[in-house]
């Protein structure tokens, strides 16, 4: 019987545990470490942040949800992983010993790198975690109270821009439903060299969607612009602008998290691990990077710099491709190796209507790429967080339909390697 550990119990490695437990039965134990007790549906946060949703309802205990499955689950973030006796040692000092290691712990928040940034030495909110959301609600709330000039954006070196675009788009309209806009000044600024790049040197038309939807809004923007320094009443950009405000919610950069910095091995200078084409450690082949945690080198090289994104559909790719393999290892499975095809499709909510974007995959050259604005987006976003969370709930990974239904669209989670397969390149320090 073999050991396998899972860190990390969230969009990459919950999915991850769960096709595991599919393909390898009962035959192999799984044990999913966990620091946070309970699975949180990270792209609800936005709504959680405005007061438009509460916490509750985008995240549910892991323990008796994991049990039902037969996956073991231990309530503790890990601290030090010994790659070469192949065991994760915990916070509270237990030592798991691993025959096959997924790593899928999300980042570490570097609110750090810009003086004055975030919500907790900082003085800017954050729309990250499900604490950071319900304090950037209380301070929402506050805010309407007493409304001036607003700015969303994200920091220099950021990866994940996603979720600001959003935040500006639901800000508008929250403003407008409780007429107060005309009272607030919106500014949007990014580090993209243009807006709509996302880290991905944009994706169809999304440079004009954004600008349109921008300009329509009256919303402005400072693209290719880096914040130095936060103090409590003004944004200080690099080069001198200053730009005061009363709410400022911005994206951060990101790191690996302290496991891996503090393990040997394991990451590279950012704490982020590499991998190989079949979604290995190049050193050590028994661990497995899934999500955010991934190296993925940038798109292209940009004035200001800034990271590659992994969204959720990113995540679960890499999370099926990593299942797969493990149990090719085991004997289980006969046949190649897959590879995740990094494929997505994401939907961005603007409060009335929305964005939806599709690219297969994310990382360029694209084999197709869309984007399109309309109400259906806000309706379907809304259905998908149902949808997830019941899956999650229910220990499944990919159902059939979900599967079926992204094949009508022409898209696959994993491919079998093909052997001209340029090899993904690790994050240089
Ligand atoms: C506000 C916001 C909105 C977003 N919206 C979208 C969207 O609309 N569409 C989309 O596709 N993507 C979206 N994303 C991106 C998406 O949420 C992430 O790509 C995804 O959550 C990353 O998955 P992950 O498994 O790498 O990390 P996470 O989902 O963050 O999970 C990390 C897990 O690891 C655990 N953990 C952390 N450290 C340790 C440790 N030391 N030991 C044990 N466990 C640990 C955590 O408790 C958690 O269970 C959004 C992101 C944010 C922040």
């Amino acid at each position: 019987m073999a050991n396998i550990v899972v860190i990390g119990a969230g969009l990459g490695g919950l999915p991850a545990a769960y096709e595991l437990h599919k393909l390898l039965g009962k035959d192999h134990k799984i044990t999913v470490v966990s620091k946070a007790p309970k699975f949180i549906f990270t792209p609800s946060l936005p709504w959680v942040a405005l007061g438009l949703s509460p916490l509750d309802k985008i995240q549910f205990d892991l323990a008796p949800v994991l049990e039902k499955q037969g996956i073991s689950f231990i309530s503790q973030a890990a601290s030090y992983i010994a790659p070469v006796n192949q065991t994760v040692v915990t916070k509270d000092s237990q030592v798991l010993p691993y025959d096959h290691l997924v790593i899928a712990t999300g980042p570490a928040l570097n609110f750090a790198a810009v003086p004055g940034l975030g919500p907790e030495e900082g003085y800017t909110h954050s729309i990250c975690t499900g604490p950071h959301a319900l304090e950037s609600a209380k301070a929402w709330e506050a805010f309407l109270q007493d409304p001036g000039p607003l700015i969303v954006g994200a920091a220099p070196g950021a990866s994940c821009f996603g979720p600001a675009y959003e935040f500006v788009f639901l800000v508008d309209h929250e403003l407008k439903k409780q007429k107060l806009r005309k009272k607030v000044d919106i500014t949007f600024v990014t580090p993209e060299p243009y807006i709509g790049h996302m880290g991905i040197g944009g994706m169809a038309n999304s440079r004009r969607l954004m600008e349109d939807a921008f300009s329509e809004r009256g919303i402005k923007w400072l693209a290719n612009a880096a914040i130095q320094e936060v103090t409590p009443t003004a944004i200080k950009m690099v080069g001198g602008q200053t730009l005061p405000y009363k709410y400022a919610m911005v994206m951060p950069s990101f790191l690996g998290p302290e496991v891996v910095r503090h393990s040997p091995d394991m990451g590279n200078a950012k704490g982020f691990v590499p991998v190989d084409k079949v979604w290995q450690h190049p050193q050590y082949p028994n661990i497995h990077p899934v999500g955010v945690i991934t190296a993925l080198a940038p798109v292209e090289e940009t004035p200001i710099p800034i990271g590659t994104p992994k969204t959720g559909q990113m995540n679960e790719s890499m999370a099926l491709a990593v299942a797969h393999n493990i149990a090719v290892d085991l004997g289980v499975l006969k046949g190649k190796k897959a590879t995740p095809t990094l494929s997505a499709i994401c939907f961005a909510d603007m409060g009335d209507q929305g964005i939806a974007f599709l690219a297969d995959p994310v990382i360029p050259p694209r084999n197709k790429s869309y984007a399109a604005k309309g109400r259906w987006v806000h309706w379907v976003k809304m259905a998908f967080e149902h949808y997830f969370l019941q899956k999650m709930r229910a220990g499944v990974a990919l159902p059939f339909y979900e599967e079926l239904s992204l094949k009508m669209l022409g898209m696959e989670m994993t491919e079998a390697l093909p052997e001209e397969k340029t090899e993904l390149q690790e994050v240089k320090p």
